[in-house]
């Protein structure tokens, strides 16, 4: 996402944080910029009651663990930048939404294996209130119990967990996954230069496509950013593709997949993925992992109309 520019207008615009409601309970709590009648919407991320959710994919257990939320103005921006603000607050008002903006979760994955325990994704960081350290204890897991971190891309709401509050690694035992394409990006950002270099002895960069633990794929999306992966789980003939931020808003970014946006650090390409990802997982209906659709964000993707739809799958609770 638009992460450097939301750092820089929470920064200016004074944000109050406060917790939203109990454990459990959805992230809907106070956000960025008010309740939309005392001003402009600030883009940023939000607070969020911890929350673990667990299930099984074949033999596996995996667990969704809630970090926080993100929210971003209806102003033309992130989302439908050519569409324009109406049209997506056509959509906004379809589902029932606020329409001045677009209310993200964020949220990462746990995978259990023999003899790994794989983190998906790390969330927000200390730095912007991530809740993921309490999730994880909720789910059972101390950090150094963690084995592998697989990065989706290097956003700040994905790599931002990978460090403590004392700037040191969170997972001290964790070989760390990426891209080759997006580890070079991130070393050459100024904004994740510094992370880089603390992560850098613990991180083993991959060319996508072929597994990188026993029955885990990465899967290139790349648009939103250079070198933005997808992971593909199996296990026992069941499939759940973790999409990353292939897409943010099951809103906006299914009904409307060719929509581009801000979001993506290259729109058309990242548009392109998506069409192209929404409707291989439309034809598959395999599950699936989305870090940014409402926690605990799994469930599979539906084919409707021109574009697709969101259905959330309690069934896979156990
Ligand atoms: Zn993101």
């Amino acid at each position: 996402m638009a992460y450097a520019r939301a750092r820089a207008a929470i920064r200016l615009a004074g944000v109050v944080w406060a917790l939203s409601g109990p454990a459990g309970a959805m992230a809907e709590g106070p956000i960025a910029g008010g309740t939309g009648m005392a001003g402009p919407v600030a883009a940023g991320p939000v607070t969020a009651a911890p929350a673990a959710w667990s299930f099984k994919l074949g033999g596996l257990q995996l667990t969704a663990l809630r970090d926080g939320g993100f929210v971003t103005p209806n102003d033309g921006g992130d989302f439908g930048s050519k569409a324009g603000p109406a049209a997506v607050a056509a959509l906004l008002a379809g589902s029932g939404a606020a329409t001045d903006r677009i209310s993200l979760d964020v949220s990462a994955l746990i995978v259990r294996m023999p003899g790994h325990l794989v983190l998906l994704d790390t969330g927000l960081g200390p730095a912007d209130h991530g809740a993921l350290r309490q999730s994880l204890a909720l789910a059972g897991v101390s950090p150094g119990e963690v084995t592998d971190v697989l990065i989706t891309h290097a956003h700040g709401d994905h790599v931002g967990g990978l460090l403590g509050e004392d700037g040191r690694s969170a997972f001290p035992r964790a070989t760390i996954r990426l891209s080759v394409r997006e580890w070079a990006w991130m070393r050459a950002q100024a904004e994740t230069r510094a992370l880089a270099a603390v992560i850098s002895p613990r991180v083993r960069a991959f060319e996508p496509g072929k597994p990188i633990l026993p029955g885990i794929t990465p899967i290139a999306l790349y648009g939103h950013t250079p070198g933005h992966v997808g992971y593909e789980i199996v296990s026992r003939g069941e499939r759940l593709e973790d999409i990353g931020d292939t897409a943010h808003s099951t809103v906006v970014n299914l009904a409307r997949p060719d929509w581009t946006g801000g979001m993506d650090l290259d729109p058309p390409a990242g548009a392109a993925t998506r069409r192209r990802a929404l409707e291989h997982l439309a034809a598959t209906r395999e599950l699936v992992f989305a870090p940014h659709f409402p926690f605990p964000g799994v469930g599979r993707i539906e084919a409707k109309g021109g574009g697709f739809t969101w259905k959330p799958a309690p069934d896979t609770r156990r």
